[in-house]
């Protein structure tokens, strides 16, 4: 609880009556909202002219938040929170100024460690997870391959033994040709890895719905000013009544997101099994982005935020399970009842 203590003196915890954060949640979002407005959001425009951000540098300031392991044992430097606090944190995360930087670290702290977290050996979790909280590695997730994205079922790269090794073989963009892997690097048990992707899939979809909040806020909200501001035909934009009907719209739509989120939280907490949740939570949330970031441009024409979300937030409907997976998970449990 040490990281926690620290966070609480860098930002008071103030008083709150939300449904899912309390104090120590806000204090954390605190701390991760003033690093992002102090020295993440002012380089944004300059890292994305350079196609490039220094990921080790970022991960660092991240870590040494503890923001990557909010949900991971303290014996290998998590805060041993629960899993609000992850959604907590990918919601402010949201604040960055574009989609790359918060997909990163979403990818470090619920994507590419907590099937590590969970089912790796002591030495693995010495190994890897714990340089990864604390920022000192940068770690990725590789599932798909060039023949089998959302049909993960159908990946094609093997591993065979030799001795005390694996030796994998791939052709994807990460080329593997025979490299050695100690069998002691193995998550959990043996020929269990689809399942535990599987598992971490429910963890991600949930983050990445939370990941989503922030910025389709700042979207509509900066359409609005802009409608407000500019003329048209004599009058602001927002006096039609079709501008500010569709931004009233967009806001039931987000509201309604983020109240599946929250259930789909509670749920999680209490031990529920929330994969069709956070099934139906990760496809509307997706479908909500390009809904607004594709309305709200074309109401703002030369938003610049706007434009550079409506960019990046498209992923939200293609990884992660694109839109029809979702809905096949939806629609195949509802069959089978
Ligand atoms: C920016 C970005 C970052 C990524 N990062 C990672 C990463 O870090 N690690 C990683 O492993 N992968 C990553 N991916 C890959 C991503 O997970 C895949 O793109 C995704 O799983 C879809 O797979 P695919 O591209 O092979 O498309 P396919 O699965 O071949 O899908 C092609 C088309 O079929 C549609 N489709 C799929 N299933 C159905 C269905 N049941 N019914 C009808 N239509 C369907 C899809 O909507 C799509 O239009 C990333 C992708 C992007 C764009």
């Amino acid at each position: 609880m040490a990281i926690t203590a620290k966070l609480a003196r860098l930002a008071p915890k103030p008083e709150t009556n939300h449904m899912l954060y309390g104090p120590t949640h806000r204090a954390i979002q605190n701390a991760l909202s003033q690093l992002i407005e102090k020295e993440i959001n002012p380089n944004v425009d300059q890292w994305e002219r350079n196609k490039l951000f220094p990921a080790k540098t970022v991960f660092k300031k991240f870590g040494n938040l503890g923001i990557f392991g909010v949900n991971k044992p303290t014996e290998y430097g998590g805060l041993g929170l629960d899993f609000s606090y992850s959604v907590a944190v990918a919601e402010t995360m949201g604040q960055v100024n574009c989609g790359a930087i918060p997909m990163a670290a979403e990818v470090q702290s619920d994507m590419a460690t907590p099937a590590l977290a969970e089912y790796g050996s002591d030495y693995l979790k010495r190994e890897f997870l714990m340089p990864s909280l604390t920022g000192e590695v940068v770690s990725c997730l590789g599932v798909s391959e060039p023949h089998a994205g959302s049909d993960v079922a159908a990946i094609r790269t093997y591993a065979r033994k030799h001795n005390d090794d694996l030796i994998i073989t791939d052709t994807a963009e990460i080329f593997f040709d025979n490299v050695r892997v100690p069998m002691r690097n193995i998550i959990g048990d043996e020929g269990r890895g689809f399942f535990y992707q599987m598992s971490q899939f429910q963890h991600e979809r949930l983050v990445a719905v939370a990941v989503l909040l922030e910025p389709l806020s700042k979207i509509i909200d900066t359409t609005m000013e802009y409608a407000r501001e500019r003329q048209i035909f004599g009058q602001p934009e927002l006096n039609n009544q079709i501008v500010s009907y569709q931004l009233a719209e967009m806001r039931v739509e987000l509201e309604s997101v983020r109240s599946l989120l929250y259930r789909a939280v509670l749920e999680k907490l209490s031990g529920e099994d929330v994969t069709i949740l956070a099934s139906m939570a990760k496809f509307k949330a997706a479908r909500i982005a390009r809904s607004i970031t594709d309305n709200c441009l074309q109401a703002s024409l030369n938003g610049h935020i706007v434009s550079r979300f409506y960019r990046d937030l498209r992923l939200f409907s293609i990884a992660g399970g694109c839109d029809e997976v979702m809905l096949s998970i939806i629609s195949r449990h509802f069959e089978s009842k």
